[in-house]
């Protein structure tokens, strides 16, 4: 017999969010496979790939491509992945970006949400650095990667969920350096950020020509 009750109220579960930010100079595989590994394994609704408008710990160290290319390539990167957002509330905010302000918003946006803050390993190990952390570890359950390489151990004063996912050993810097040296960027970087890279001349892509150009220049495609 049917159950009379059975729409007779809703059952809300809260939302389960992750935040994963990052400068994203581009976009890669290590960050895509984290996001929905971790996503699949904490069982999450979203996982919010959030763009550093003004990434303030790397001052100094090098020139970052502008908050709005690397939003377009973060966009194209998750086109059509289920349960992955690009995130641009630190852009519209402007100015350096602080996590712990952007989980602010974000349990507003996404009322009575848990929220997660998603790190790979070398992130976490500097999170007693990071502006507010305190409360960045009140408003969020931490979840920490590992990437290959030593491990690198986060402060002992914060709660820390580690979650296994492949480890790829890729990170936005050495892409950096294979547009310059022109080694393959293949499977590393989608070909819907690789197109973002050559419609915008980001990482002296217009300068050297595009890789189809590149194919061209080699040989390839000629009969
Ligand atoms: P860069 O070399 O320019 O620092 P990156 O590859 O480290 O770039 P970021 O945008 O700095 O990328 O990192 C954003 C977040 O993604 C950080 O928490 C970082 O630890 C994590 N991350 C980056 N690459 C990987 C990877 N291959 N596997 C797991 N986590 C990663
Ligand atoms: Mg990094």
């Amino acid at each position: 017999m049917a159950n009379r009750y059975a729409n007779s109220y809703t059952l809300i579960v809260p939302m389960r969010v992750g935040l994963f930010g990052g400068t994203f100079d581009p976009p890669h595989l290590g960050h895509l496979v984290t996001a929905v590994n971790v996503r699949h394994v904490l069982k999450l609704d979203i996982v919010v790939l959030m763009v550093a408008n003004d990434p303030w710990q790397k001052h100094g160290t090098r020139e970052v491509a502008s908050a709005v290319d690397r939003l377009a390539m973060v966009q194209a990167a998750i086109e059509g992945v289920d349960g992955l957002v690009a995130g641009d509330d630190e852009i519209s905010r402007g100015g350096p970006s602080f996590t712990a302000d952007t989980l602010e918003v974000m349990s507003r946006r996404y009322a009575g949400a848990e929220l997660f803050t998603i790190v790979g390993d070398d992130a976490a190990a500097k999170f007693g650095s990071w502006q507010r952390a305190s409360e960045i570890a009140k408003l969020s359950t931490l979840v920490v990667v590992d990437r290959p390489g030593s491990p690198l151990v986060p402060p002992s004063e914060f709660v820390w969920n580690r979650v296994e996912v492949p480890r790829l050993e890729v990170s936005s810097t050495d892409l950096r350096e294979r547009f310059v040296d022109g080694r393959p960027l293949d499977y590393l970087v989608s070909n819907e950020v690789l197109k973002v890279i050559a419609d915008r001349n980001l990482y002296g892509v217009g300068k050297r020509g595009n890789r189809k150009h590149r194919a061209e220049e080699n040989g390839a495609g000629k009969s």
